[in-house]
């Protein structure tokens, strides 16, 4: 079957949409028809980092409408709404105990550039290309996904809005919901009011915590956070940050996520900890921090790493569309919408940070 998917030919081109031929399920595997992608800064890291040839389909956030179901198929269903997540073996240690984000085979499971044995899920003229990124490939019209990466969600689900919870979303909320866990009167403090750490707000505002400060270079996206429920933003460039915190959480944060990835913005969030608070990190791309040892021990701090929300995703992201259908994730205030044709303005726009959240909206098919 032929398909139209956004082709990437290393750092330097833009993506082109291209005809590929979409592979045959295997017993395990479905068929997607998509219908809302999210753009998510590993798409933008991986495209970066990638050689040329052969060429590379991202993707990562998909939400669409399953077609076909392969002969192993279980618990997935023709016509069933479906959001594509990260891929995970569900047999290893971690995965064992529920923690899939650190599955042993997540690498060759989902940036591979292959399947684990190497073959693809897109050809053209008979030439393999990078695929499934992510167990999908989804900035493309169709994508062939496995069901262990497969999460049924309600017919009613709005799928452009639900796109990101696929990992951008999972990734903040989960942080929040499954390793933080504040209680009400928690303090907790967002660095980098970017897609994830929004939701990471957003998660916290609906668990009920009443202390939600975001800190952020930008004023709009300061702006944007209290629209989505932080009870506080900082500008962080400030002189005072640290006293405006302290200020804001009454003494210092009892907990603390991480999405800038900047060494001197982990030091002093880690600093600005109360006793015994948690700080979490989230950003990709900082190799190296140092903290204040004594700092840490007389304060009985915790510094700890967390992807892919530490979430199970056939709980959480069922969870999440819950929460938006209530009205207590309020994600429809970031999201930006793009045509597929305009997948590049998409990358741009989150690239520059112009966009917190860019979601590329598919055609529906036509008829014939
Ligand atoms: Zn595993
Ligand atoms: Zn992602």
């Amino acid at each position: 079957m032929q398909i139209t998917a956004a082709l990437s030919r290393g750092p330097e081109s833009p993506f082109t949409l291209e005809q590929v031929s979409i592979a045959p399920l295997r017993a395990d595997e479905v068929r997607v028809r998509i219908v809302a992608a999210g753009v998510c800064h590993t798409d933008l890291v991986s495209k970066a980092l990638l050689p040329p040839a052969p060429a590379a389909v991202f993707g990562h956030e998909g939400a669409g409408i399953v077609e076909e179901t392969g002969s192993g198929v279980e618990g997935v269903s023709v016509g069933d709404k479906v959001l594509l997540t990260f891929r995970s073996c569900g047999q290893c240690a971690t995965c064992a105990q529920g923690h899939r984000s650190y599955c042993a085979s997540f690498v060759a499971l989902n940036s591979s550039g292959a399947r684990p044995d190497g073959t693809t899920t897109l050809s053209q003229d008979g030439e393999p290309v990078r695929s499934p990124f992510f167990g999908q490939s989804s900035f493309a019209t169709y994508a062939v996904a496995t069901q262990d990466n497969v999460v049924v969600v309600d017919p009613a689900t709005d799928l452009v809005a639900a796109a990101p919870f696929a990992c951008g979303f999972q990734t903040g909320a989960g942080a929040v919901i499954n390793v933080l866990r504040p209680a009400a009167d928690a303090r907790l403090v967002v660095y980098g009011a970017g897609g994830v750490g929004m939701a990471a707000v957003m998660a916290a505002r609906a668990l009920g915590v009443e202390t939600v400060v975001a800190v952020d270079l930008s004023e709009e996206r300061r702006k944007a956070a209290l629209a989505v429920g932080a009870t506080a933003a900082l500008d962080g460039r400030s002189d005072d940050l640290a006293e405006a915190l302290a200020e804001a959480t009454g003494g210092g944060a009892t907990h603390a996520v991480d999405t800038t990835a900047v060494p001197a913005v982990i030091r002093a969030a880690a600093a600005s900890l109360a006793p015994l608070g948690t700080l979490v990190l989230l950003g990709l791309g900082a190799r190296e921090v140092t903290f204040d040892v004594m700092d840490l021990l007389n304060g009985g701090k915790t510094i700890r790493g967390c992807i892919e929300g530490d979430a199970d995703p056939h709980s959480l992201i069922p969870q999440l569309v819950r929460w938006h259908a209530e009205g207590r994730l309020p994600v429809d205030e970031i999201i930006r919408r793009y045509a597929f044709s305009d997948i590049n303005t998409a990358i741009a726009d989150a690239a520059s940070g112009s966009a917190i959240k860019p979601v590329l909206v598919f055609d529906e098919p036509t008829a014939g």
